[in-house]
């Protein structure tokens, strides 16, 4: 392959490194988007084109800062992707076992004699190291994707990974096989198969667009959280409730198996907020939220109804199953209290429930759980009601 070619390669790798190194620095910087993973992105970037610049002063004569550096750099480079990616979907971060693997990756090509001899070995040790960090992100992105998409998509997207991770297992396969070529794969201005530029140039492209469409995704989740959470319990807040209950309901009327409503309501909240003031109201109301949370199973569904009313959707739920529920959180509010400076604040509430039939809908389900809340308010508070349509009941 002609110099001029590898020049063209060297420029147009390094222009497409670099800018996508500013664009994260952009991203992490000026509008603040993941800016933890979006650093690391940069860096990432940054030390990749670094790394390919050194590759391209090697020669025959080896040389520690164009041979061992250049390949700790793009390793590096490879851990910073990983890391980023950890960070962008709030998993724990590797840095114990890959700073381990890097350093014993650091150690074995320190062994090698630095001559052309065994340069075969440093490639080798380079290679394993890459495919490695790089199968892992591929992999630690497969498992936080699978969650929000069919396992299908999430290996889809994670594909550029493995077939990086697949490209540096068979270079080192081939140099174990084939030590002779070591100087055409090995050093950018050797690499004499355009096939092999080429394919640098397009998986760096490939890996930052799924590291964007990553960062996109967890904007999007974000975004999502705000519609529908609560900001300060972090409960479902009503515009989630309208569409969990209408999916409910379509379940019941296939499966037939009845579900159940609970409205609970804090008694004289007013008081709490009066005598030791909002800020500590907010925080019965997060105290309410998080032992709701301990109280009931994962498949119910929690939310903040209103100011201090909660409505909770227990599926696969009868009548008497609700009323379990109903006292069960009612012992446990009964039971705990909230400090607030040397203060304890008890707490009650009043519950009523509604169970699902086949003749009722969701609107006329909702009011009945609300109208049996206000009939245990009436009933003196701290209790627990029920209403069925045109017969009311305790
Ligand atoms: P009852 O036993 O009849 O339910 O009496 P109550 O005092 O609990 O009910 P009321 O509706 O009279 O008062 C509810 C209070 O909840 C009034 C409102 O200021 C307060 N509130 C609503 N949202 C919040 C909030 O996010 N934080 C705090 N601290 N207070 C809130
Ligand atoms: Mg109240
Ligand atoms: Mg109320």
């Amino acid at each position: 392959m002609e110099h001029n070619q590898s020049i063209i390669f060297v420029q147009f790798f390094c222009l497409i490194g670099s800018s996508c190194a500013i664009a994260w620095a952009i991203y992490a910087g000026v509008f603040r988007i993941a800016p933890r993973a979006s650093w690391r992105f940069a860096l990432a970037n940054t030390l990749t084109v670094g790394g390919v610049l050194l590759y391209t002063q090697r020669s025959e004569a080896i040389n520690y800062l164009y041979w061992f550096t250049a390949d700790m750099t793009i390793l590096l480079g490879f851990a910073l992707v990983r890391w980023g990616c950890q960070h962008l979907f709030k998993r724990p971060v590797s840095y114990l076992f890959d700073l381990v693997l890097l350093t014993s990756c650091a150690l074995l090509m320190l062994l090698v004699p630095p001559s052309l001899a065994y340069a075969v070995y440093l490639v080798i040790i380079m290679s394993i190291t890459a495919a490695t960090l790089i199968s892992l992100t591929g992999l630690d992105n497969v498992k936080t994707s699978k969650k929000h998409m069919p396992m299908f998509y999430a290996i889809l997207i994670n594909v550029p990974f493995f077939i990086m991770g697949a490209l540096f297992i068979i270079r080192a396969v081939a140099l174990f096989l084939y030590p002779e070529d070591v100087a055409k794969l090995s050093a950018a201005n050797k690499l004499n198969a355009p096939i092999v530029m080429w394919s640098y140039i397009i998986l760096l492209l490939l890996t930052n667009l799924v590291l964007y469409g990553n960062a996109l995704t967890r904007l999007v989740y974000k975004v999502a959280r705000l519609v529908n959470r609560d900001q300060l319990t972090g409960l479902w807040n009503r515009h989630a409730l309208l569409d969990k209950l209408d999916e409910v309901d379509a379940l019941r009327q296939r499966s037939g198996s009845a579900y159940s409503l609970l409205v609970l309501d804090l008694d004289h909240f007013k008081k709490i907020n009066d005598t030791y003031g909002h800020i500590a109201g907010d925080s019965v109301l997060k105290h309410t939220a998080t032992l709701l949370q301990q109280s009931l199973r994962k498949v119910d569904f929690i939310c903040r109804y209103g100011g201090e009313e909660f409505l909770i959707i227990l599926p696969s739920t009868n009548a008497d199953e609700a009323n379990i529920v109903a006292q069960k959180i009612q012992s446990k509010i009964n039971s705990t209290s909230v400090q607030w400076q040397q203060q304890e604040i008890n707490l009650t509430l009043s519950i009523g429930y509604a169970t699902s039939k086949a003749h009722i809908n969701v609107e006329q389900l909702l009011q009945l759980a609300d109208e049996a809340m206000y009939l245990a308010k009436n009933t003196g508070r701290n209790t627990i009601c029920t209403k069925e349509l045109n017969i009311s009941s305790q």
